[in-house]
């Protein structure tokens, strides 16, 4: 299948491209880092558009009594290639120069990253932090994202033909777009189906909360608008003004991030006017990325896998003591959990039941490596983490948690675990694209029926499920059957099977690499959003 000629201009507000390249925060990042690196592996036309963040996200340490602590270095990328282009948006009535670098160095197709560190724009820097400010510098940057990454891309002289928002972060894209088709002279609703032929959207936010909505005011205040009326601005995108509501009523064509989330996500939107149809594409993982050598070849002889899979949980198991100084046990079943640490992903599900929990523990029938980092604002995460380091220090070798949660920790952790963990409150997970890394790696998923998971789990066959697709009517129910449905799976196949059948685990690990290995590796998901997405039918 050929991917074309036609150029696709990918946006999105963070690149996940290499772990020093500290301009992402989690997921979304690592999503659009590999889709650039397997696009380039593919020789697809796609463009990416970020931002260069002097700071970046928060790197997060935990204080001797437990707390987390967000610290923000300053960082330079000397190999960026500067491309003489600086682009000028307007925030607050005044301009603001952007300068266009341009990076290639990570096996990843062009990425254009706007920056407003230079002299002109004197102490107005908005692309320090990412996700840090409030409503005001997160306007200021979408406008930056949006009409900036639109404008570098034509002072660039690129051609493009679809613009992809990657979440609703840069649809101000779509409305500079709509703003040059009205100054042109075309009617506003004429406008809007203009725009929306060189338009699609990818959302990532199941929780409602989580979905971006900003004051109109706001919009007035900061120049977000551009020009636009409040009726107009409603019109496409409600008041307050909702980002991911917007972006389907500004594209022709949008998708969720696996096929459960695209239920949820119609469900989510089916009350809205004027939107998109949302397809499903489930996320991948850039494979020369995430997978360790061994298993880049899909082995399934069991005893190479396992002496391959020794060597990785080795590795992990140096890692924790380099930063921990805790020894974790080689011949200990090792559980891997790291996500975002906020209230639904739940990183403290084991835990519920503390006589259960200390009797696997402390009998040395599993060894729990957490990471993860909170927002600085979640004070339920940050309440999460306080939680994990407690029951570090409670159960000493045997729990650990290690700060500052990058790709660093999140490579040696889907390499180096026996199981990977995965609790989160269904639906609520997108996709969860860790699980995937796991998998091709050998490491078997024990997860909630969510995200991707439905799609690949054979309970007991590459990994296992804990509980099923019912999801209880209120949330302290749901938490109490899941945690019973995780220590059952835990205590009656997971450790018996590692401890009993080692034969059995080895052929499970066979089953887990074959199964996961092409079906969500990320240059699948790139010709699906070429051949769903992009190609216009
Ligand atoms: C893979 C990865 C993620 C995304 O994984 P989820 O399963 O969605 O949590 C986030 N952060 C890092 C550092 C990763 O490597």
């Amino acid at each position: 299948m050929t991917l074309g000629t036609k150029t696709v201009a990918y946006f999105c507000m963070e690149y996940g491209l290499e772990n020093s390249f500290k301009l992402y925060s989690g997921g979304l990042g690592i999503l659009a880092g590999d889709m650039l690196k397997a696009s380039r592996d593919l020789n697809a036309p796609v463009v990416g558009v970020g931002i260069k963040w002097l700071r970046g996200y928060t790197e997060q340490v935990i204080s001797p009594d437990g707390k987390t602590v967000d610290c923000y270095p300053e960082h330079d990328y000397p190999f960026l290639e500067d491309t003489g282009v600086t682009v000028t948006v307007k925030i607050k009535g005044q301009r603001i120069g952007c300068k266009v670098w341009k990076t290639e160095r990570f096996g990843n197709v062009p990425l254009y990253l706007l920056d407003t560190n230079i002299p002109s724009n004197g102490e107005r820097l908005y692309t320090a932090f990412l996700y840090g400010g409030g409503t005001e510098e997160r306007l200021a940057q979408e406008i930056i994202l949006g009409v900036g990454g639109y404008k570098a891309l034509k002072a660039l002289g690129i051609d493009v033909d679809t613009y992809h928002f990657n979440e609703g972060h840069a649809v101000f894209a779509g409305l500079e777009m709509l703003r040059e088709e009205v100054e042109a002279g075309t009617g506003f609703k004429d406008a809007i189906e203009r725009v929306k032929s060189k338009t699609v959207f990818t959302t990532h936010t199941p929780i409602p909360a989580g979905n971006e909505r900003h004051p109109l005011e706001a919009l007035l205040y900061t120049g977000a608008n551009l020009g636009f009326t409040t009726d107009q601005l409603s019109y496409i995108g409600n008041t307050p003004f909702n980002m991911t509501v917007a972006a389907l009523r500004l594209s022709r064509k949008a998708n969720a991030v696996a096929e459960l989330h695209g239920v949820t996500a119609r469900d989510m939107w089916k009350g809205e006017q004027r939107c998109c149809e949302i397809l499903s594409i489930t996320n991948g993982v850039h494979r020369p990325t995430w997978v360790a050598e061994p298993f880049l070849s899909q082995p399934s002889e069991p005893e190479a896998i396992w002496k391959a899979h020794t060597a990785e949980k080795q590795a992990l198991i140096d890692l924790v003591k380099e930063r921990t100084g805790v020894a974790l046990d080689p011949e200990v079943l090792l559980v891997g959990f790291s996500r975002r640490a906020t209230g639904y992903k739940r990183g403290n599900l084991l835990f519920s039941d503390m006589g259960r929990i200390k009797k696997l523990l402390d009998g040395k029938r599993l060894q729990v490596v957490f990471s993860g980092k909170s927002h600085p604002r979640d004070l339920q995460g940050r309440s999460v983490i306080a939680e994990l380091v407690a029951m570090a220090k409670a159960f000493p070798g045997s729990v650990v948690y290690l700060p500052g949660y990058d790709m660093r920790i999140g490579s040696a952790m889907t390499r180096g675990a026996d199981i990977w963990l995965n609790n989160p409150r269904r639906p609520l997970e997108a996709c969860g694209t860790s699980g995937m890394k796991a998998a091709m790696n050998g490491v078997l998923n024990v997860s909630i029926l969510d995200g991707w998971w439905p799609e690949a789990c054979k309970h007991g066959v590459n990994g296992w499920a804990i509980g099923g697709e019912d999801v209880p009517s209120s949330v302290e129910e749901q938490d109490r059957q899941d945690a019973l449905n995780l220590y059952s799976v835990l205590e009656q196949e997971v450790i018996p099977t590692f401890y009993n059948d080692r034969a059995r685990w080895k052929g499970m690990m066979a089953a887990s690499i074959r199964s996961c290995s092409d079906q969500f590796c990320a240059q699948r998901m790139v010709r699906d959003y070429f051949e769903k997405m992009y190609r216009r039918q």
